[in-house]
């Protein structure tokens, strides 16, 4: 499909994501390298806290953390509730089902040959993943007809925003959906890792050109804006050019909100990364009392009920 056939909605954000021309972004030489020493050098007293030492001062066994995007979140939110939160098992759900069948359908998107109706793209992805029989495909194994009809429903409303806003993904622009990103610290010892919706384009030699992009429905959050610079630091450490653009896009209101990586954006990333492992570490092996703090985030917390701390949103409808 070429540019002339895209509706409005497709040229504003083909207009919005696209290297402008005789505009090439650059970092100073020896920045990435920089970067990635100073934060190694920000954890590496948490390796020490990590590592169990024997009676002959020799390193007998390592803890290992992992940080996710949504584990960084929660932590730099209310310690209480990340707390409480750790105590309870992951369920699926309808609404969690729904956003991770998506990115599978739109994945079918980003590498079918043809233009499909979501539904089909669905069904395929649905399939699939219950033929594989793990995480969401075991559960929707087991699911009735009725929840099927459900997930199915909500899915098919984000994969149709999706074909209806976003131009057709072309594949000189190298589409990649929910790249696995990784990047280890202290030889193993802390790791980072996530999955970005989408990527498109790569890095010029030191010319910054990849857009990372997340899906999101719903209010946009200032949280969605940090997810985001988490992906731009693990792609910079593992590309060494860092990314160029970040865009959070909504789609049910077919509008996104984007940023331009810049050096002083990865520097404060490394910071919140770094402060987020320090406090995960703290908590967990209980070194100190966990802190609260009051906000929307109290609408889902287990202590809800008994926290004296816990915010009143019997007049909020924010969320
Ligand atoms: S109710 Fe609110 S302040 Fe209290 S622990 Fe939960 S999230 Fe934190």
């Amino acid at each position: 499909m070429s540019d002339a056939v895209l509706n409005p909605a497709q040229q504003a954000l083909l207009e919005q994501i696209r290297t402008p021309a005789g505009a090439p972004r650059f970092f100073k030489p020896g920045f990435v390298a920089e970067l990635r020493s100073d934060m190694e050098a920000q954890l590496a007293p948490l390796a020490t806290a990590l590592t169990e030492i024997d009676a002959d001062g020799v390193a007998a066994s390592r803890d290992q953390l992992f940080l996710s995007k949504s584990l960084i979140e929660r932590v730099l939110g209310c310690e209480s509730k990340f707390l409480a939160d750790d105590a309870i098992p992951f369920e699926w759900s309808i609404p969690i089902a729904k956003g991770t069948l998506a990115h599978r359908a739109i994945e079918l998107i980003a590498t079918s040959e043809r233009v499909r109706p979501p539904l089909e793209l669905i069904d395929e992805a649905m399939a699939r993943m219950q033929a594989e029989g793990t995480g969401l495909g075991g559960w929707l194994a087991l699911a009735s007809a009725e929840t099927l009809a459900e997930i199915r429903g909500a899915t098919n409303n984000l994969v149709l925003s999706f074909c209806e806003t976003w131009p057709p993904l072309k594949r000189r622009w190298m589409p990649a959906v929910e790249f696995p990103l990784r990047a280890e610290f202290c030889g193993g010892t802390i790791v980072c890792g996530g999955k970005p919706d989408i990527t498109l384009g790569t890095a010029h030699g030191h010319e910054a050109r990849k857009v990372i992009v997340d899906l999101k429905t719903g209010a946009r959050r200032a949280e969605h804006r940090l997810d985001l610079r988490f992906y731009a630091l693990l792609d910079t450490f593992r590309v060494g050019t860092p990314p160029r653009l970040l865009v959070s896009y909504y789609l049910d209101q077919g509008q996104l909100e984007s940023e331009l990586v810049t050096e002083a954006l990865l520097e404060a990333t490394v910071d919140r990364v770094v402060d987020a492992a320090h406090r995960v570490v703290d908590l967990r092996r209980e070194r100190r009392a966990p802190s609260t703090a009051p906000g929307t985030h109290c609408r889902w917390c287990p202590l809800n009920a008994s926290c004296p701390d816990a915010a009143d949103l019997s007049r909020s409808d924010s969320d």
